[in-house]
């Protein structure tokens, strides 16, 4: 491809994205296709010869385009976001055709330097602890990881990473029952095993006991093992239950363990002061992660962790290849050291980019308006008469059930509710996730995507409740 031809397609690129962006809210949400059907509409062996980028780009729009799923459309309800925005969008352009491979201060000092930056106006708008040092990974699903080895290496002297497990095969990591499927991955890659792996009880709202957690710790002391690490969910993922954060960190520190934090959705809402009671206590952990790739509009990936202490974490993860060293290697840092990969992405660009263009206040605006939506669709909820909410609404995901009056049979409510966000689902206008809790088939509704309004929230209620009534009408 010339200059000239890439000039022509990078401006017809940027009307389709703009459109995309204006007609998102129009397409349905989750695709109406089968598995394969995506497959069968493309050769099976790459083209000898160069294709126009005419062809191509058709071939995106009628092929690709209808296999999607549009995360971006305001009627995605579903999972958790992950959302991104016009000014993110803008920076991932400049990031890609910069090309830039960002491992170590000297591949591109700005990138470097501008990531401590973000991260410490992160720090800062989050009122996180004044000790803790940031630093962006791919996901929390790393991060988690990231946490887990170096508590790991820290509790070995840093002799497993050089000898392997001999003599350290009893620890433990506990979590609770509702913690993110990323924690029993970590346990996995990180040597640990599963069955070390303690699930703790949680309360009536899902957020773990901290008294059980200490029995349990006390139980495992007794039995020869070594407690190593507990894991803390600010925001689970089911059902966005906060565990106690402050009296965790406080058995954390009793027993000397890491207590690292989960926040990969709901750290995001520590942007609010009226919400920092979450994090209450948090100056005890030794490691946090949030997603501003979830609720921050920032596109993924970008995964905000911060450590107390950052020598531990490039204790555990630093290599110094004769290739790799420079002069400035004692005056900046080199991100290789700080995770699992050496090449990285220049992503601090689009979190900069975001962050400037709304605003601290204009996140904040953001954020505030989900939570308060989210009050908005628990109240209808609760005052339906066929309807029940399953869990408390702390953020931004409400937790519920379709009850018709007089069913009580649960079998048959488990039934009736994966039929009724089947056919929501199948309308393509919005998209509920589910999950299940205490048993119970529970439809999930979390509000989090950028342009998500008012207008598309109380739309969304009234499918639901459409759809709830045709249901209805079945059994009747
Ligand atoms: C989404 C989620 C994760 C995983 O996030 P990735 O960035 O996709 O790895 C981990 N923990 C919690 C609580 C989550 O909600």
């Amino acid at each position: 491809m010339d200059d000239q031809d890439f000039r022509k397609y990078a401006h017809e690129f940027a009307d389709w994205m703009a459109d995309y962006f204006e007609n998102v809210g129009k397409y349905p949400v989750t695709p109406p296709v089968k598995p394969g059907d995506i497959k069968a509409q493309l050769p099976g062996l790459a083209p000898d010869t160069p294709e126009s980028m005419e062809d191509i780009f058709k071939d995106f729009r009628n092929i690709i385009l209808p296999g999607m799923t549009h995360w971006q459309s305001p009627g995605f309800f579903g999972y958790f976001p992950s959302n991104n925005s016009k000014p993110s969008v803008l920076a991932e352009m400049l990031t890609s055709t910069l090309g830039a491979q960002c491992m170590i201060w000297l591949t591109s000092p700005a990138a470097t330097e501008l990531e401590e930056v973000v991260m410490e106006w992160l720090r800062k708008m989050m009122g996180l602890p004044d000790g803790f040092t940031g630093v962006i990974q791919d996901t929390a699903s790393t991060s988690t990881l990231v946490a887990i080895l170096t508590a790991r290496e820290k509790k070995s002297s840093y002799t497993i990473n050089s000898n392997g497990f001999s003599g350290h095969e009893n620890f433990t990591i506990y979590c609770s029952e509702h913690a993110h499927s990323s924690v029993d991955k970590a346990v996995k890659i990180a040597g640990i095993g599963l069955e070390n792996l303690v699930k703790i009880a949680v309360n009536d709202d899902f957020a773990m006991l901290p008294d059980a957690l200490e029995t349990r710790i006390k139980h495992d002391l007794a039995n020869g093992k070594v407690p190593l690490c507990a894991i803390s969910a600010m925001g689970t993922t089911s059902s966005t239950a906060v565990d106690p954060v402050k009296e965790i960190g406080k058995v954390c520190r009793k027993y000397g363990l890491w207590h690292h934090v989960d926040g990969a959705l709901a750290g995001t809402a520590l942007a609010l002061p009226e919400m920092r009671w979450m994090s209450e206590g948090i100056d005890l952990a030794d490691s946090f992660v949030f997603n501003p790739h979830k609720w921050m509009f920032t596109n993924f990936d970008c995964s905000a962790y911060y450590v107390k202490d950052p020598q531990a974490l490039i204790r555990t993860f630093s290599i110094s290849p004769e290739y790799l060293k420079t002069a400035a290697d004692n005056m900046v840092n080199n991100y290789r050291d700080w995770g699992i990969q050496l090449g990285r992405r220049f992503r601090a660009l689009k979190l900069w980019f975001v962050i400037r263009s709304y605003g601290v206040e204009g996140i904040r605006e953001k954020i505030r308006l989900h939570l308060k939506l989210a009050q908005w669709i628990k109240e209808q909820v609760v005052d339906h008469p066929h309807f029940e909410l399953l869990a408390p609404v702390n953020l931004n995901t409400i937790c519920f059930r379709l009850f018709p009056a007089g069913l009580h049979d649960e079998e048959k409510l488990n039934q009736l509710n994966e039929k009724l966000i089947h056919k929501i689902n199948d309308t393509g206008r919005i998209f509920l996730t589910h999950t299940k809790l205490n048993g119970k088939y529970t439809l999930r509704l979390a509000i989090g995507q950028t342009e998500t309004s008012e207008k598309h929230v109380k739309n969304a209620w009234e499918l639901i409740k459409k759809e709830s009534e045709k249901i209805i009408e079945t059994i009747s």
